[in-house]
C-alpha cells in the first residue's frame, strides 16, 4: 500500500524514495536514490513485512541529493526506533542545528529534518507525546510529516499549514478491519482506494495505534499560510488540496487570465503536462479553440543524456514536439502555469514559430514569480527569477512572444478561493509569512 501511495505522489520529489516498516517493534527499511519504480523489487517489498509503514519521495530544497539524506529518516530513542518522513522546509532548521552542534550532537545528513530527532532525543519531558509536542514547537516554517515508532504511526501538520497532509480510512478486504492512511495528495488514496475522511488540520498531531485516534494540537500562530502553488503547479490535478480540486482551480486560473488578459487568436494550445487544465479554462472563457498542438514524449526522464555538440543540441525538442498540422499560418494563444527563469517559454516560442505559427501570445495562469520558496517548493534564488528584475515588456522580448500576460494576485486568490491570511503567495506578492524571510 505504501509503495503504491508513492507512485502515486512520484511528482512530488523524484530524488530519492524510502519506505520503513513496522514488524514485531521492529523497524525495516530500505532507501534509495531515484525513482520508486526504479528502488523496490518484489523481493524488497516482501522483506518491508509488517502491517504499519510510513514512506516518502524526496525532491531536495535544503542538503544535497545524498543516500544520506534520503527519507525516512531513522533513529534509536530511549523507546526503541523512530522514523520520519518530512515535506516542507524548516526555515530556522540552521539556527537549531548549530545550537545542537555546539552541545556536542552528530549529524548524519544536511538536511532540515534531523533537527527533529535531535530535539526529540534530548527532550526531558517523560511522555514521548510530550517531548514531540516540545520539540515541533520549536520549529519555525513548512512541515507535514509522519513518524513511525515501536508501537504508534503519527502524522502532523505546522501550525501555519503550509503544505497539505491528508487522512483517509481503508477496510482490508478479508476482515473488514478499519486502517487509517495518512498522505501528502488525496490522489494517493484514490490508487489504493482508501476513503478520504478529512485534512488533517494546521497544527494538529494525530497519533493513531492500535487503541485508535488520539489528537494534540501545537501553539497556534497568528495566521495560515497553505501554499497556493500546490493549486497552480506543484499538486496533481486530479488531488484535492487545502479542501478543493486541483483540476478545479487550474481550470479557473486560466477562464480569470481569459477575462484579464484576452486576444484575438485562433487556436489556445497548452504546455503539456502543467498548462493543460489552465488552458482549457482560457478556451472556454474566450471561445477560442483549444488543441493539443504540442505533443510531449512521456519518457524523457532526469536521466535523459544530452547528446554533445557533434549531434546537435535537442534541448526542449527532446520533451515537447509543436505539431505543423495544427499550428500552420494560426495566430496561437501559448498556456503555461508559470515562467521561471524564462527559458522554457523562450524555447517553446521558437518551436512554435518554426512549426508555422504566424503570432504566438504567451499567457501564464499565474503572476510572476518575484521570490524564492523557502517553505519546501524548489525556486531558484531571486537574481536567476527573471520576474524578480525585468518588466513586463523586457520578458516579453526575452521569450520572443508577440504579446505576454499573466495572470494578477487578485484573479489568482479568486481563481482559487483562497482567503485572505490562509494562504501563502510568498513567490508572488513577497509576504513572507515567518518571522525568518518575513518583512
Ligand atoms: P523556466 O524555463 O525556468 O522559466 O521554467 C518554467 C517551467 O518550469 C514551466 O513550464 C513550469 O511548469 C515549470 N516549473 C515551475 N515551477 C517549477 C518547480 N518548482 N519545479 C519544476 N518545474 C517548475
Amino acid at each position: 500500500m505504501t509503495y503504491l501511495g508513492l507512485f502515486a505522489l512520484q511528482h512530488r520529489g523524484q530524488e530519492s524514495c524510502g519506505i520503513v516498516s513496522l514488524k514485531d517493534g521492529e523497524h525495516i527499511h530500505h532507501k534509495g536514490l531515484g525513482l520508486v519504480a526504479d528502488n523496490f523489487t518484489e523481493s524488497e517489498l516482501d522483506r518491508l513485512s509488517g502491517k504499519t509503514a510510513i514512506g516518502h519521495v524526496r525532491y531536495s530544497t535544503t542538503g544535497a541529493n545524498l543516500l544520506t539524506n534520503a527519507q525516512p529518516l531513522t533513529a534509536s530513542l530511549k523507546e526503541g526506533p523512530l522514523a520520519i518522513a518530512h515535506n516542507g522546509n524548516i526555515v530556522n532548521a540552521a539556527e537549531i542545528r548549530e545550537r545542537l552542534k555546539k552541545e556536542g550532537a552528530i549529524f548524519q545528513g544536511t538536511n532540515d529534518t534531523e533537527v527533529i530527532l535531535h530535539l526529540l532525543a534530548r527532550d526531558r519531558a517523560e511522555r514521548f507525546e510530550d517531548r514531540l509536542t516540545n520539540s515541533l514547537s520549536q520549529l519555525e516554517g513548512a512541515f507535514s510529516l509522519t513518524i513511525l515508532t515501536s508501537k504508534k504511526l503519527i502524522a502532523v501538520r505546522d501550525p501555519m499549514g503550509f503544505r497539505p497532509l491528508s487522512l483517509a480510512t481503508i477496510k482490508d478486504p478479508k476482515s473488514g478491519e478499519k486502517a487509517w492512511v495518512v498522505a501528502s495528495e488525496t490522489c494517493a488514496f484514490d490508487l489504493i482506494e482508501a476513503k478520504f475522511e478529512r485534512d488533517i488540520l494546521p497544527g494538529q498531531i494525530l497519533i493513531i495505534d492500535k487503541d485508535g485516534v488520539k489528537e494534540r494540537q501545537l501553539p497556534a500562530k497568528s495566521q495560515l499560510a497553505q501554499c497556493i502553488f500546490e493549486h497552480v503547479y506543484f499538486s496533481r490535478p486530479d488531488s484535492v488540496v487545502f479542501g478543493r480540486g486541483v483540476y478545479h482551480s487550474r481550470k479557473s486560473l486560466g477562464k480569470i487570465l481569459a477575462q484579464e488578459c484576452p486576444v484575438k487568436a485562433d487556436l489556445v494550445i497548452p504546455v503539456p503536462d502543467s498548462g493543460v487544465a489552465a488552458a482549457l479554462g482560457y478556451s472556454e472563457e474566450s471561445g477560442i479553440p483549444f488543441e493539443m498542438g504540442i505533443i510531449r514524449n512521456h519518457y524523457v526522464g532526469r536521466t535523459f543524456i544530452e547528446p554533445r555538440s557533434q549531434i546537435r543540441s535537442f534541448g526542449v525538442k527532446v520533451k515537447l514536439n509543436p505539431m505543423s498540422a495544427i499550428l500552420e499560418n494560426k495566430r496561437v494563444v501559448v498556456v503555461d502555469d508559470s515562467i521561471v527563469r524564462g527559458t522554457t517559454s523562450k524555447k517553446i516560442i521558437r518551436l512554435v514559430r518554426a512549426a508555422g505559427a504566424k503570432e504566438v501570445h504567451m499567457r501564464i495562469a499565474a503572476p510572476p514569480t518575484t521570490g524564492p520558496c523557502h517553505y519546501g517548493v524548489d525556486t531558484p534564488t531571486k537574481e536567476e527569477l527573471i520576474a524578480s528584475s525585468q518588466s513586463l515588456e523586457q520578458i516579453r522580448e526575452f521569450v520572443g512572444a508577440d504579446s505576454l500576460g499573466y495572470l494578477s494576485v487578485s484573479g489568482l486568490q479568486k481563481a482559487v478561493s483562497a482567503k485572505p491570511n490562509e494562504f501563502c503567495a510568498a513567490c508572488f506578492d513577497g509576504k513572507y509569512p515567518t518571522e525568518l524571510f518575513g518583512h
